[in-house]
């Protein structure tokens, strides 16, 4: 069997002590003040080349260069001046906040550039404590230490909160390198993510041949076209109460006080478990997808337009305001975006195929029985009700049943990439409304069966018709 190496990463809650603590703290702290000095001396440069051109027309001053080997150069020359602390943490910390900070410059050029696909990036701000605190560690003393301890440079031998067993393994017996160490804080708990190189079997097929469309939507996470509706887990919206209620313990403390951290600290921790319970559930839904079926069909979602404003201008208020927002809410709640990213990656691990719908495809409006494409279809109606051939299903199931017939025609795109490409030139190969339902399918799409009784779908898993 063939094996690849891909790019893992490995991530373990850490069980500190008290002074561990400390050091952990420090270091991340030591990458950010490297971050802001780097930041610092990047835009004293901006600013008086700038003043050159309008003083004499010219540039009279080499601007700095802002590259990591040069910027850690100026750090190492200026370092006993301005933190002459600087040898009680390890010199990583401070390459890894000077790292950040070239990163994140270069992203703000070829974005201003053009260079840059998507939401323009702006210039980088300096950063503040306890803001995602981080602090990569590239060289040294790291390794995985017997089934419960990390061992990392300068700060030692760390607990950890769950077992790195399944990693250890991999490293002594060679199949997993590990290329870093990044450390970061969630609320109160400390994170140590292995980023590593992992030989993986190449896994050409997963030896099943049949379809599921997949339906994303936030009453249900999923259907299937199978008959399956995966109920949505709703993470941020059964927070939302005790969210709301410890938001407003904060509001209540005076700034700056230990009252104020501590309810800042329950804030920050139900955030952390309504993004744990959303991952969760995404990750055990999509491995579960990637590992069985043959092929997967989703759909192509411009979830930026989907979640815009409604709040309007002064001149054109906007309507329904807050309904809007609730619904922007559940939809960011869903975590659309993340799905396809771990089904794109996983559908390579396990052998199946992804293929993307393109965005036009009227997946929710066309009926799946007789091919009819409605011209509207509210948001409030649940049940998809066909005015040609009076079929009636669930609105998501109606859907998930529409990507699988999408994917008959489609076969030419072998993944997501290439769906991309096919996208082009889709006026060619979309299917249009009306268009047969018989004729197109080829026979690998599976007939849904015994959806109204209720029963097992092609995964082995009970279902409730709608
Ligand atoms: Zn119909």
């Amino acid at each position: 069997m063939t094996t690849a190496a891909v790019h893992q990463a490995y991530r373990f809650a850490l069980d500190p002590t008290r002074t561990q603590r400390g050091a952990l703290a420090a270091h991340c702290g030591a990458a950010r003040f490297a971050f802001n000095w780097g930041l610092e001396q990047v835009k004293a440069s901006m600013a008086l080349c700038e003043f050159e051109r309008c003083m004499f027309g010219e540039v009279r001053t080499a601007p700095l260069r802002w590259s990591l080997a040069g910027l850690r150069r100026e750090w190492n020359r200026d370092k006993d001046r301005v933190a002459p602390w600087w040898a009680q943490q390890s010199k990583e910390a401070y390459s890894s906040g000077l790292a950040g900070l070239v990163a994140a410059l270069q992203n703000w050029r070829s974005s201003r550039d053009g260079k840059r696909r998507g939401t323009p990036v702006e210039f980088p701000p300096f950063r503040k404590r306890g803001h995602r605190d981080s602090c990569r560690f590239t060289t040294g003393a790291i390794h995985i230490d017997g089934v419960r301890h990390v061992t990392l440079p300068r700060i030692g031998r760390l607990r950890t909160s769950e077992s790195t067993e399944k990693l250890g393994r991999k490293v002594a017996s060679g199949t997993a390198r590990i290329l870093s160490a990044t450390l970061c804080r969630g609320a109160d708990r400390w994170f140590v993510s292995f980023t590593c190189s992992v030989e993986r079997a190449a896994t050409r097929s997963n030896g099943h041949t049949d379809t599921v469309g997949i339906d994303l939507g936030v009453h249900n996470l999923a259907a299937l076209s199978g008959g399956e509706l995966v109920p949505a887990p709703k993470a941020l919206s059964c927070a939302l109460r005790a969210l709301r209620r410890s938001q407003r313990v904060v509001a209540r403390r005076s700034r700056g006080s230990r009252r104020r951290q501590r309810a800042q600290l329950r804030v920050a921790r139900i955030h952390r478990r309504v993004a744990n319970v959303r991952r969760h559930h995404l990750h055990v839904l999509s491995t579960r997808l990637a590992k069985n079926p043959g092929r997967l069909v989703i759909e192509d979602l411009n979830l930026k337009g989907m979640v815009r404003t409604g709040r309007g201008t002064v001149a054109e208020p906007g309507q329904r305001v807050r309904a809007r927002s609730g619904q922007n809410r559940l939809l960011l709640d869903a975590g659309f975006g993340d799905f396809r990213r771990l089904l794109e990656y996983k559908s390579v691990w396990y052998g199946s195929r992804l293929l993307v719908a393109d965005r036009w495809f009227p997946s929710s409006k066309r009926c799946s029985a007789c091919g009819a494409v409605r011209s509207e279809l509210a948001r409030a109606e649940r049940v998809f009700a066909c005015a040609a051939c009076s079929f009636r299903l669930d609105r998501d199931l109606n859907a998930a049943r529409n990507l699988d017939w999408w994917a008959a025609g489609h076969d030419v795109a072998a993944s997501a990439v290439e769906t991309q490409n096919a996208r082009r030139g889709a006026a060619t190969i979309r299917p249009h409304a009306g268009e047969g339902l018989e004729e197109a399918r080829t026979g690998i799409v599976p007939e849904p069966a015994g959806l109204t009784t209720g029963g097992r779908d092609q995964l082995g898993l009970a279902y409730v018709p709608c």
